[in-house]
């Protein structure tokens, strides 16, 4: 049988893809499957199988299964400090964090509570507050990752592929698109 296979964040660059179809023999469980990927457990945080938690290392999986694989952040939960901390862990430290309830609420729940921390972003900065403009800036990201959880996204590839290198509009490091163009 077979199973996708969607490495996040770190994995990605473990396993050098970002999805992979596998050829498993059937009956075989999530631990052995593991097992085949040549992933120690511990290098695997958070198992989902189609979009659910999963907890059990022995379930069975079945034909045409997704299993999205999550790494631990910095080896542990929590980092040690900001200074090494990339786009995809980030994400991944907010799909920890709340994907169970934000999946809940579905993409347009969670775009309200966005448009929610945008407006008191807006209200921090109209009042000049320093400590509350970047605690809002901190809320607006933490919202964005779950947007982009939802929406099944992987921000960090998405951001590079489109910005990564060069303005979209003009093609040019930096930017030397006319003033009321966007960019
Ligand atoms: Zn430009």
């Amino acid at each position: 049988m077979q199973v996708r296979v969607k490495p996040m964040g770190m994995l990605r660059q473990r396993l050098g893809s970002s999805e992979q179809r596998l050829e498993v023999p059937e009956g075989t469980t999530l631990e052995q499957l593991l097992q085949q990927l040549g992933l120690p457990k511990g290098s695997v945080q958070v198992v989902m199988v189609n979009g659910e938690r999963e907890h059990n290392w022995t379930r069975a999986l079945q034909d045409q299964d997704e299993i999205t694989l999550l790494a631990p952040v910095a080896g542990g939960n929590a980092l040690a400090d900001s200074s090494s901390l990339t786009l995809a862990e980030m994400q991944t430290i907010i799909r920890r964090l709340y994907y169970a309830k934000d999946r809940q609420r579905g993409l347009q729940g969670c775009f309200l509570w966005f448009l929610e921390e945008v407006g008191e972003l807006a209200a921090a900065i109209r009042k000049g507050d320093a400590w509350a403009i970047a605690s809002e800036l901190s809320d607006v990201l933490a919202w964005l990752a779950t947007l982009a959880n939802v929406a099944e996204v992987d921000l960090a590839e998405v951001f590079y592929q489109k910005y990564g290198q060069r303005c979209p509009g003009c093609y040019q490091q930096p930017c030397i698109c006319p003033g009321e163009a966007k960019p």
